[in-house]
């Protein structure tokens, strides 16, 4: 596991091992000490949306009760089917009481 974040001096990507998140750490471009942020930093914007990506897909899969989930649909579909029923119902009422 590392770290990926950008040296504040230089502005050279440094990758480090993740055991220095928070802590000092000598950058290979400019050789200053610099800040270890405690989690990657996206270099471009290709990494910004796996980033991003996969943050999305953590928070989907810590969603749970999928019964939960499941139950509303069905019950929209019935209703629906139901008040299509109904509605039918009195348009034929209506026209075969003409
Ligand atoms: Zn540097």
């Amino acid at each position: 596991m590392s770290l990926i974040f950008r040296c504040p001096e230089c502005q050279e990507y440094v990758k480090v091992s993740a055991t220095l998140a928070g802590l000092h750490a000598h950058c290979p471009s400019c050789n200053v000490s610099v800040p270890v942020p405690d989690h990657d930093m996206p270099p471009d914007a290709e990494t910004a949306t796996h980033l991003w990506a996969k943050k999305k897909w953590e928070a989907i899969a810590s969603q749970t009760a999928p019964s939960a989930t499941a139950a509303p649909p069905l019950l929209a579909w019935l209703l629906a089917g139901a008040f299509v029923l109904v509605m039918g119902a009195i348009v034929f009422v209506a026209f075969a009481l003409r």
